[in-house]
């Protein structure tokens, strides 16, 4: 079973992945962990971030285990992220590692924002995540408190937004839901409803592949 996640910052999509690969016994990739870590690998030695070469070495010496989430998840690096993930050739160096996860035989469940269109454009199941911008910034807010961070509410909001611009408005492999892809809106939902939802997808796709 392998199923392809794909929505905005904040709207959800990596804990409905991480319940729907745990609920299937498959692997799963949180594919922004690769950009994060791409950024945090250029921020860490004193990189700029438009630096192309070294952005794709980083890249490519990344391996998909042992990912040190913590320093990953803070707000700079999703934005630092997002900077490099519009650099095209950083993401034809993290194509294959991602190809090769989702072609396991047992499955995978990947999470990101081209998973349906460019990196899995063949699997049977893709699910869009989508939130209204409040929606995902409350989320996200309450997320980065939990962490530890100092948030402000209209500063999160605003980073969305960018955020969402961006990853919108790059040329290369933007975010967008793929024709075949199943749009899920989990402003009104909370997890446990969106991930009956999210079940209820697949059910439907194993049913008319009877
Ligand atoms: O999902 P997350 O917020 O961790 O992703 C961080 C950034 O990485 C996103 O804003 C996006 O720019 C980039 N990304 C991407 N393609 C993916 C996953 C993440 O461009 N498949």
């Amino acid at each position: 079973m392998l199923i392809a996640i794909d929505g905005p910052a904040a709207s959800g999509k990596g804990t409905l992945a991480r319940r729907l690969a745990r609920h299937f016994g498959v692997p799963h990739l949180d594919t922004g962990l690769l950009y994060r870590a791409t950024a945090a690998g250029l921020i860490d030695k004193g990189y700029r971030l438009d630096d192309v070469e070294r952005a794709v070495g980083m890249a490519r010496g990344l391996a998909l285990v042992d990912f040190n989430e913590d320093h990953l998840r803070g707000r700079e690096m999703g934005e630092a992220a997002s900077v490099v993930a519009a650099i095209p050739e950083v993401r034809e160096a993290l194509i294959e590692a991602q190809r090769r996860f989702a072609s396991r035989p047992e499955g995978a469940v990947l999470d990101g924002r081209d998973i349906g269109t460019v990196i899995c454009p063949d699997a049977p199941v893709k699910i869009f995540v989508t939130a209204s911008p409040e929606t995902r910034a409350q989320r996200r807010a309450l997320e980065l408190a939990g962490r530890g961070e100092k948030v402000d509410y209209a500063a999160v909001l605003e980073d969305i937004r960018k955020r969402d611009a961006r990853d919108s408005g790059r040329a290369a492999a933007p975010l967008k839901a793929a024709d075949d892809a199943v749009m899920l809106d989990t402003t009104l939902l909370g997890i446990d409803e969106a991930f009956v939802a999210a079940l209820r997808v697949v059910a439907a796709h194993i049913a008319q592949s009877k």
